[in-house]
């Protein structure tokens, strides 16, 4: 077993892989930047040195000094968390060829799956169903306008190093392609540093269905059912439930056995997410594999009763899944609401600042995963996420009435939050029924 982790993150992820590993007698060492410096989570862990400025460059992307931090503390592993290095297979090589354990998959699944157009070929090679597109990048915009006729529009236009939504474009027609294409060229390469892209026929008003996997070095592969992210805004989640509720038992049997083909012909180990889109004939389509723990992770975990931290630290100490699938049973309804620092009446603009008045919601089936408190304050340099606030409840009515009553009683200001746009979707009649897709927000907000 690893007994001295970093842990190259910050916030409320950082605080949670602190735990998990003190729960399995891991020592920890955490990293923070002169923003961060103080923060009451750093106290938690065992150690904690700063890596440099504010300025992510700096600190948290800055490969450079998060190695020499964890050679300096002697671990034998870094966990990174998601966002950041997270993805980073460059950041992974140079763990592997200093010798230090990076939790998350190996560098060569990494690198395929981290390139969207070559995991779109693993799918098809799996034979799991993808979006019609593609088979590689687009050479210019006279490809994608041939491509585009032959598929029909509506396509969108992606990054194939893409991720957080950006660097994506949906067109509608010949004479706006030009242009979108261009525009998610640039958005690409300004982002991930590689302007590549391919495009997709945009399937219309799908639900976003992801499974979760987990693999180990002998070759066990795992699902722990799926998670329905259809609440999202500018292809960003923003709320998240398991299971999906409108999968039939046979579907998701049937989606599930398509991650793991997905993931076993990726010879993919640790843990991953296999994300589909859902049409309205609930077919199914691989669009993606996220290498790295998810955001969403909690509303699996509290449907399967897996800490999936803990199970990641098992894998990358080398220990075979002891678990085998028919152990893996889902109970009840999780639905987990991202607490963003923005404001819902001003078109979710950023509203960091400090927090003077803070209350988290408690009771029966409430979690909250978060660093915040009163007197911390959210810093404009970093992602706007304050907390997650996860519920679980044996029916999906009892799990939306336990989230809005713990959305009523969680307290933060005076800065803005997205507290209130949760609850608005909560209360809306079509959320209520399960009839949501991607587009709902849009269309109904
Ligand atoms: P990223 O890695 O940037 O998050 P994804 O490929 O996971 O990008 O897509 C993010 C979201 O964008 C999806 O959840 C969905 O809402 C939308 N999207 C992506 N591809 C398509 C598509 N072909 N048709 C319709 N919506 C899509």
């Amino acid at each position: 077993m690893l007994s001295r982790i970093l842990v190259a993150n910050r916030g409320e992820i950082a605080l949670r892989i602190i735990r998990a590993c003190h729960e399995l007698g891991i020592e920890t060492v955490a990293v923070y930047s002169e923003a961060d410096r103080g923060a009451p989570y750093l106290r938690l862990a065992d150690e904690a040195i700063c890596i440099g400025p504010a300025d992510c460059d700096q600190s948290y992307l800055n490969i450079p000094r998060i190695i020499s931090a964890a050679e300096i503390t002697n671990v034998d592993a870094i966990h990174p968390g998601y966002g950041f290095l997270a993805e980073n297979t460059g950041f992974a090589e140079i763990c592997r060829d200093c010798g230090i354990g990076f939790i998350g998959p190996g560098v060569e699944a990494m690198r395929l799956l981290g390139d969207k157009v070559e995991a779109r070929k693993i799918a098809r090679k799996a034979k799991v169903p993808t979006v019609p597109g593609s088979e590689g990048v687009l050479a210019n915009d006279a490809e994608a306008m041939k491509l585009a006729n032959e598929i029909g529009y509506p396509i969108i236009i992606k990054a194939v190093a893409g991720g957080g939504g950006r660097g994506m474009r949906v067109v509608h027609n010949d004479i706006s392609l030009r242009a979108a294409f261009n525009a998610a060229k640039a958005e690409a390469d300004a982002a991930f540093g590689d302007g590549s892209v391919y495009l997709e026929k945009f399937i219309v008003e799908p639900r976003h269905v992801e499974v979760q996997v987990l693999a180990d070095q002998e070759g066990n592969a795992l699902h722990f059912y799926e998670r329905d992210c259809s609440i999202q805004r500018r292809h960003q989640k923003m709320i998240e439930e398991s299971p999906c509720p409108i999968l039939e038992e046979r579907d998701r049997q049937r989606l599930c056995d398509a991650a793991i083909r997905v993931i076993k012909e990726a010879k993919y180990v640790n843990a991953g997410t296999v994300e589909f889109l859902l049409d309205k004939d609930n077919k199914f389509y691989f669009i993606e594999v996220n290498t790295r723990i998810q955001v969403e992770h909690p509303v699996t975990e509290m449907v399967t009763g897996h800490d999936l931290i803990k199970l990641q630290i098992q894998i990358a100490s080398g220990e075979p899944l002891k678990l085998r699938q028919k152990d893996i049973t889902h109970q009840g309804v999780a639905i987990e609401c991202r607490i963003n620092a923005e404001d819902p009446k001003n078109n979710f603009s950023p509203c960091p600042g400090l927090i003077t008045e803070y209350r988290a919601p408690g009771g029966p089936g409430v979690r909250v995963d978060t660093h915040a408190h009163q007197g911390w304050t959210v810093a404009p340099t970093y992602d706007s996420l304050i907390a997650k606030l996860i519920v679980h409840q044996k029916t999906r009515p009892e799990a939306i009435a336990t989230m809005r009553r713990a959305l009523e009683e969680f307290t933060i200001g005076p800065i803005k939050t997205t507290i209130p746009a949760c609850l608005e979707i909560l209360s809306h009649n079509l959320f209520v029924k399960g009839k949501i897709d991607t587009g709902f927000v849009e269309r109904n907000f």
